[in-house]
């Protein structure tokens, strides 16, 4: 099947041939799942994204959301494909039978996600916030409060939200106001504002579950005091039937850049005194459950910068090919030279290979992590799950807020490759890259994920997490270096790599030295030099697995001059698609890892004009 939404093969190639995740069918949780059923699931993804979602994509941005007498209504046209979605079981494949999934692993579910986003990302946020919610009562709900909310949740039949931000709180979560008082009978009344709630209010499905952050009268200011409810838009009575409406008024809908498919609402939660909210877990476990979903909302949205640089990048690609403009640089000369299709001339390739190798990097970068969670579930030794725990813990700042940066960076560079229409409605890049930009501001912004990282994730478990890391990265350099046309590849990985332990080692002393603001300052600096040695690394890695197949494919053809190798590259499918990810790993290694080095000297040589200049003499 066609589709300019994303690199199928390259989606199985990650999966099956650099992670191998076939490994997974010998542990008891995925025992009953073979490589044709993993294929077989995501090809009906694909369908149901080309033909159901993918038409939505335009329609449901130019008609966008709307409130009027207090109803909010989403695009029509989102209507039967959510009916869609959630009958044909997508909503939660990943979680276990018990609960309506299949148990499919995550990797799988990830690639899943990549091709629904890609088709329209503003339709995704509803069953992506319902999964995230039903998930919590799933880890933290009482059986009552799982038969009441969780399964209908799951199910799709109602929706889910996440409801931390308010007017006076944003990256602060600890400074909220929405109070929770004790009523007799357990429950909680619910007072305060919530805004910019994705999918927080629309006409989808009759009810919404709103986890809400809020306050116990008494309880003790910033984050420690803070406990989660569950609030339904409408109350559920015990025999699971609609009640009366539970109290939630929507204040308003955000106009926005993208994504306008997706209600972002203001809550008004308790205006009549009369908002029912349940605690969920124990009192002041707040932010530590809501932790479950911010994680799981973060891994989300950076693969929110994925869909959207695929999907830019396929078009990109596309309309290269076709569109002619301009004889080639080497025929100016020439007076009875032709125009060339675009992605013919030397500036536009380098803009693609680009994107290329940064959509496929982000790619591997997205499915390891969620191939972390599989290997978590089926590790045999609490060490090895540590490990993996671990690498999931790590990976989420840079997921984030590396993915999301690159991701919109990829949709710049595709809209420079359409020139002038790519800035223009008629063709989807635009749009990709206006729904794009909200991912580096939400779920924490990039800055807060980057403080994350550098304040806590790389001291996390003593190092341990960051230093198994770097020590598969080497692993990987040293097979590389064996490898004669990679080896020079490796070796600025390695660089890169040393360059970015020693910055590692570096923040470590500062903080010990009490010059703690320089990793600060830098940590955004930080995040985007890590995640570039990460992205080098398993471009080199991927290239080495390309190698092989490649030379394969030349041996069974009796291609063993270059002349016949590159017409192979022409006329086997297989065989561009593997020199292309070789070509990836070289340029990326060429392009961007020279670079770390100098920067890592950067953030070390300490300069500190940001924090010396005066907020006067910011602007006149
Ligand atoms: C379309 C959309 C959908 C959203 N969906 C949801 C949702 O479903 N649920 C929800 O709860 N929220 C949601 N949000 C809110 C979003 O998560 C917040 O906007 C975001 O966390 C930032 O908060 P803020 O806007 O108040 O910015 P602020 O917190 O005011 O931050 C402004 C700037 O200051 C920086 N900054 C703040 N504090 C620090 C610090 N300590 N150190 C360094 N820099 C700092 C930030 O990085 C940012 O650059 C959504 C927002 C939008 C626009």
């Amino acid at each position: 099947m066609s589709n300019l939404l994303v690199n199928t093969r390259d989606q199985q190639f990650v999966l099956f041939e650099q992670l191998g995740i076939e490994k997974l069918f010998e542990s008891e949780a995925f025992k009953d799942f073979t490589k044709d059923d993993l294929l077989m699931i995501m090809n009906e993804a694909e369908k149901l994204a080309v033909n159901v979602l993918a038409p939505t994509f335009k329609e449901g941005d130019e008609e966008g959301c709307h409130i009027k007498d207090g109803i909010v209504t989403v695009p029509k046209c989102f209507h039967e494909p959510f009916k869609k979605f959630c009958e044909g079981g997508w909503l939660n494949p990943m979680d276990s039978p018990d609960v309506g999934g299949q148990g499919i692993p995550a990797a799988v579910g990830f690639a899943n996600i990549e091709i629904f986003g890609a088709a329209n990302y503003a339709f995704m946020m509803y069953p992506g916030l319902t999964h995230g919610a039903a998930s919590l009562i799933h880890s933290y709900g009482t059986e009552e409060q799982k038969n009441k909310y969780m399964y209908r949740t799951f199910s799709g039949e109602w929706t889910g939200t996440m409801c931390l931000t308010e007017p006076g709180a944003g990256s602060d979560v600890g400074a909220l106001k929405t109070t929770a008082k004790r009523l007799p009978d357990g429950r909680f009344l619910i007072t305060g504002t919530k805004c910019f709630i994705s999918a927080g209010d629309h006409d989808l499905t009759p009810n919404i579950i709103h986890p809400v952050l809020a306050r116990i009268e008494g309880d003790p200011a910033g984050t420690k005091g803070i406990s989660i409810f569950i609030v339904p838009k409408v109350t559920v009575n015990d025999d699971g039937s609609l009640g009366e409406p539970n109290d939630v008024k929507c204040g308003g809908i955000e106009h926005k850049m993208g994504i306008k498919g997706s209600a972002t609402a203001t809550l008004n939660f308790g205006e009549d005194g009369k908002c029912i909210g349940e605690l969920l877990g124990n009192e002041r476990d707040g932010i530590k459950i809501m932790f479950q979903m911010m994680n799981e909302a973060r891994i989300g949205t950076g693969m929110q910068g994925l869909v959207s640089a695929s999907a830019a990048f396929e078009h990109a690609v596309a309309y290269a090919k076709e569109r002619v403009q301009s004889v080639p640089v080497w025929e100016m000369k020439n007076p009875d030279a032709k125009a060339v299709a675009i992605i013919k001339h030397p500036d536009v390739r380098r803009k693609l290979l680009w994107m290329k190798s940064h959509v496929e990097g982000l790619r591997s970068l997205c499915y390891f992590t969620a191939y972390c969670l599989d290997m978590s579930k089926v590790s045999k030794t609490e060490e090895e799950k540590a490990n993996w725990e671990g690498f999931l813990d790590l990976m989420t700042p840079v997921v984030k807020a590396y993915t999301t940066d690159k991701g919109l960076l990829v949709c710049s560079m595709a809209m420079d490759v359409y020139g002038g229409y790519g800035y223009c409605q008629e063709y989807p890049v635009e749009q990709y890259m206006r729904d794009e930009k909200i991912a580096t501001i939400y779920e924490g912004t990039n800055g807060i994920q980057a403080l994350d990282l550098v304040g806590r994730k790389l001291g996390q478990r003593k190092g341990a997490n960051v230093m198994n890391l770097f020590g598969v990265i080497q692993k990987n350099i040293a097979k590389a270096k064996t490898n004669p046309e990679l080896a020079k590849y490796a070796v600025l990985l390695e660089e890169a790599s040393n360059a970015c332990i020693e910055l590692t080692m570096f923040f470590a002393q500062s903080g010990k030295s009490g010059d703690f603001l320089l990793p600060v300052l830098n940590a955004c600096k930080f995040l985007e030099i890590f995640g570039d040695v990460i992205v080098g690394h398993f471009l080199i890695e991927a290239a080495q697995t390309a190698a092989g197949k490649l030379d394969a494919i030349y041996e069974a053809n009796g291609a063993s001059s270059i002349g016949k190798q590159k017409g192979l590259q022409r006329s086997d499918k297989e065989a561009a698609f593997y020199s292309g990810r070789i070509a990836s790993a070289k340029f990326f290694a060429n392009d961007i890892l020279t670079t770390v080095k100098a920067r890592c000297e950067s953030v070390k040589m300490a300069e500190k004009s940001p924090l010396e200049i005066t907020d006067e003499a910011f602007a006149w």
